[in-house]
């Protein structure tokens, strides 16, 4: 068996790993770097094998880190079969159309400025055209477990990682032993999902590392928080703003503000779920029940449900987003980005930041030189449009939501595959560095950290 670490190797995007075994290549995950101008030259580089020689993608789930590539694989040339879980079929489709609009509009952005310059502008990475013909190359799994033959030779399984909806680990059965691939594996006790599933005993495993260097706060400490902020603001007449990830993460927040309301605790008050993208994900999850936990399926029968309770409305329009600034205060806003890098939340930045009745609660990570960000680091004013705008609204940051596992799921998690070769990937070289080192220590294991690109022969 050979494995080419082709992404998320010492980084936490690009997730794409080529394995050759028995007469056939397969990626496991085909995943778009993000982050910075450096990590996106990556996508346009080309990949590091020929796209026209892959049989399988077997895709971990629909984040874009991990399939925001796949239009491109076919676009160059990839005419195989992607593998994965139904949910993850249907969103992946979803967030890759998002994809492909944000890459057209931007490359149409540079040619302009390109042209001004006398100069041409790179074309967009791939379009609508491309997201089509990728959407016709998928072929799901029925349901977790099912086992899959790839050939005579090689057999996959998609396992429950808990992650996200639809989210798997992948065992890859194969003459040459027992592959496991984490993807991304997920948090305990997270609204919605299951708890990662248990790994099978593996000869090779490749494990992300994203939180490996840390411990998560208690989920109820997290809800406590997110009930004090709710109470807080909106118990008062102001308007919560909550920048969130359309996938998973906004539909996790409603389902806390759901059981507030169903317990009696949600101050009188509307709630908007002001994004497209997110929108048609939560469509997806009310198709797909039977992958929620116990108390998500739970809370889901019942009428009305998480994603249809009285406060709630959708906002698909622009006009009905900009409706909602025009009406009393009081709300509940849930909007992207995440990360306050654009989308409709930076219009709702505008209109309340400056008041000291509102408040900002963010419920996922922000990056480094993100509007989110200088919000969180206490900025007294930011601009927004070209407006300085001051900062008076309150900002509560509740870190607990995390859907990712951290260091000691991870190491219970490997314990139970106990691998004869252990890669780490998917994380910053200092937290790799951490957690190999606790790995070491714990595990009695000696793990390796990839290089991108680098190969690695096993027997
Ligand atoms: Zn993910």
């Amino acid at each position: 068996m050979h494995i080419t670490f082709c992404g998320a190797a010492k980084t936490v995007t690009g997730s794409c790993h080529l394995i050759e075994t028995a007469g056939l290549r397969i990626l496991l995950d085909c995943g778009l770097f993000q982050g910075g101008r450096e990590l996106a030259e990556r996508n346009r580089s080309g990949f590091p094998f020929d796209p026209r020689q892959i049989d399988y993608v077997l895709l971990s789930h629909a984040h874009l880190d991990h399939a925001g590539m796949l239009p491109k694989l076919v676009r160059d040339g990839f005419s195989g079969k992607i593998v994965c879980t139904p949910p993850t079929a249907d969103i992946a489709k979803l967030m890759l159309a998002d994809s492909a609009s944000l890459q057209v509009e931007d490359a149409a952005y540079r040619a302009r400025k390109a042209k001004r310059r006398g100069e041409k502008a790179e074309p967009a990475l791939y379009d609508m055209a491309d997201v089509l013909r990728c959407a016709e190359r998928f072929r799901p799994v029925s349901a977790y477990g099912e086992a899959r033959a790839l050939n005579d030779h090689v057999t996959c399984l998609f396992h429950d990682a808990g992650h996200i909806l639809g989210s798997a680990f992948i065992e890859l059965r194969t003459p040459d032993g027992t592959l496991v691939f984490s993807g991304d594996l997920g948090n305990r006790h997270q609204p919605i999902v299951c708890d990662p599933g248990t790994p099978p005993a593996a000869d090779v495993m490749l494990v992300e590392s994203t939180y490996g260097n840390r411990c998560h706060r208690s989920i109820e400490d997290t809800e406590a928080e997110f009930r004090e902020a709710v109470e807080t603001i909106v118990g008062q007449g102001g308007n919560l703003l909550i920048p969130s990830f359309s996938l998973e993460r906004a539909q996790e927040v409603l389902f806390e503000l759901y059981h507030l309301w169903k317990r009696g605790e949600l101050p009188r008050c509307r709630i908007f779920l002001d994004s497209p993208l997110a929108i048609s994900t939560t469509r997806v999850f009310e198709r797909f029940p039977e992958y929620f936990d116990e108390e998500g399926r739970a809370a889901f029968i019942g009428e009305p449900n998480p994603f249809d309770f009285a406060p709630l409305r959708f906002t698909q329009t622009t006009d009905e987003s900009k409706e909602i600034n025009k009406k009393s205060d009081g709300n509940i806003i849930i909007a992207g980005s995440g990360m306050c890098t654009g989308g409709r939340i930076i219009h709702h930045l505008r209109h309340n930041l400056w008041k000291k009745d509102s408040g900002i609660l963010f419920v996922g990570y922000q990056a480094d030189g993100t509007l989110g960000r200088r919000i969180v680091d206490g900025a007294d004013r930011v601009r927004i449009f070209g407006e300085e705008i001051s900062v008076a609204a309150r900002v509560w940051t509740v870190n607990g939501f995390s859907s990712h596992a951290d260091q000691p799921i991870l190491l219970d998690w490997i314990k139970q595959a106990t691998p004869k070769h252990l890669f780490l990937v998917h994380g910053e070289e200092k937290t790799l560095d951490a957690f190999a080192g606790e790995i070491r220590k714990r595990l009695s294991l000696d793990p390796h950290i990839p290089d991108w690109k680098e190969t690695v022969e096993l027997s």
